[in-house]
């Protein structure tokens, strides 16, 4: 037997725009619905961009193609909350209380993320966040400017879509060293500063979010000019939302003027479709409301919720309400970086939410979860027309994934989407996703 018979060749993958790739391909529309391609082209033109998909058999004459069957071709995910700092420290501190867990094992972390850390630690981070199928984040850094240049500067390299912010703390922090009233200026400035440099870089493919780190580490002066800088910069505004019950009564305490924890953020200017607010789990009818009416974004982190005890967030109820809901990792609060982790992880919570309280709403489906980890993640960064789905014109941010390297191995022969993708989210091998690309270039990270 030629050993062409009896050994598959090896599946060669591109690295630079133009291309033609043949694969199966499923995505998300940008109209509702998905599409899924048994045998699918998928054209590339030399700025990276989406130009054609459609099936083999009706895409006549074209050049050379990369032929990746019978692998998966899917939207790059984008993980809407993850804290870079904190990724060596994932999976430790379990069931530990939220203020507890900071002071334990984030603060100390944080406070130890120096340039050089920086330079380390990044680099890293971003080749783990493209082996796990992520082609863009939305992070946290640390609170030092230099760290933040260096985690910039890394992304720069790496070719990852990349949106970070210098984290603001002016009370409850872990710089000791200055007087409140000097870190306020101070955060101000270097935040501003960053964005300058930073926000829009590469054609937008960098951007910079204003980055407070949530209501207890900041005073009403710090959430408020953050948001009016991030409003008169064009850039986004994040910060954390009702994650835990012993937080929402601390902040109940040192805003006694808000009508609720969402209020002292809507008072500040912070709310908005350039803002982007994680977990979210415990909220009041009018909090809701409000998110909708606001057009915010909550990044919805199942896997942190339940490792760190917070909560289920009730999403069935808010995305009946019209509220936008992404997905984040919001790892080292989550353990994993792998976007198709957390979507187990959620749909377990609401199968446990539905079980426990009788929750008459039909569960999300595994399409509905691989939306909201692409098309719904880019959309609450105002990335709809650009990333999110495989559809002509979208820049090609792109991975694809062997569907029978999972775990348990060997998985069936599958021809059903649906099928297919529940076996990806069920059963995630580590080295499933083989390539990712941003804009057509290859990135450093998966296996190949
Ligand atoms: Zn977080």
């Amino acid at each position: 037997m030629p050993a062409s018979e009896s050994m598959p060749l090896p599946i060669l993958l591109p690295d630079q725009p133009p291309f033609n790739l043949r694969a199966r391909i499923l995505t998300p529309l940008a109209a509702g619905g998905h599409r899924f391609e048994a045998d699918g082209l998928l054209t590339v033109d030399a700025a990276g961009r989406i130009t054609s998909v459609g099936s083999f058999a009706d895409t006549p004459g074209l050049g050379p193609v990369f032929d990746l069957r019978p692998w998966l071709v899917l939207p790059g995910l984008v993980d809407l909350h993850v804290h870079l700092p904190q990724v060596p420290h994932a999976g430790l501190g379990f069931g530990t209380p939220l203020l507890d867990w900071l002071r334990r094992y984030v603060f100390p972390l944080e406070h130890d993320f120096t340039e050089a850390v920086a330079e380390v630690v990044a680099p890293a981070v971003y080749r783990g966040f493209a082996a796990a199928g992520t082609t863009t984040a939305l992070m946290y850094g640390a609170v030092y400017e230099p760290s933040l240049d260096a985690a910039f500067r890394a992304a720069e390299a790496h070719g990852i879509r990349a949106v970070i912010g210098k984290v603001m703390m002016d009370r409850l922090t872990y710089d000791e060293t200055l007087r409140p009233s000097e870190v306020l200026d101070l955060s101000l400035r270097q935040s501003a500063d960053l964005c300058d440099r930073w926000h829009m870089r590469d054609n937008g493919r960098l951007r910079y979010a204003f980055t407070p780190r949530f209501a207890v580490s900041c005073s009403p002066e710090m959430l408020r000019e953050s948001a009016a800088l991030a409003k008169a910069k064009g850039a986004y505004w994040q910060t954390h939302l009702a994650e835990d019950r012993a937080e929402i009564a601390e902040v109940a305490r040192l805003f006694p003027g808000a009508r609720d924890y969402l209020d002292v953020y809507d008072q500040a200017g912070g709310l908005g479709p350039r803002t982007i607010l994680a977990h979210a789990i415990h909220l009041s009818d009018r909090e809701v409301a409000r998110l909708a009416e606001s057009g915010s974004h909550l990044a919805h982190c199942p896997a942190s919720n339940l490792f760190l005890s917070s909560g289920i967030m009730p999403l069935g109820r808010y995305l009946e309400a019209g509220v936008s809901v992404g997905l984040g990792s919001d790892v080292a609060g989550g353990p994993d970086l792998s976007l198709f982790g957390a979507m187990r992880v959620g749909g377990y919570v609401q199968n446990a939410l539905k079980v426990a309280t009788g929750d008459p709403r039909p569960i999300l489906d595994p399409f509905a979860w691989l939306r909201m980890a692409s098309f719904d993640g880019a959309r609450s960064l105002g990335l709809e027309d650009e990333i999110g789905s495989i559809e002509a014109g979208k820049e090609a941010d792109l991975i694809v994934v062997d569907t029978a390297r999972t775990a348990p191995p060997a998985a069936p022969a599958l021809d059903d989407p649906a099928e297919i993708l529940s076996t990806l989210i069920f059963r995630s091998h580590p080295d499933m996703v083989r390539g990712a690309w941003v804009r057509g270039r290859r990135l450093d990270g998966p296996p190949g």
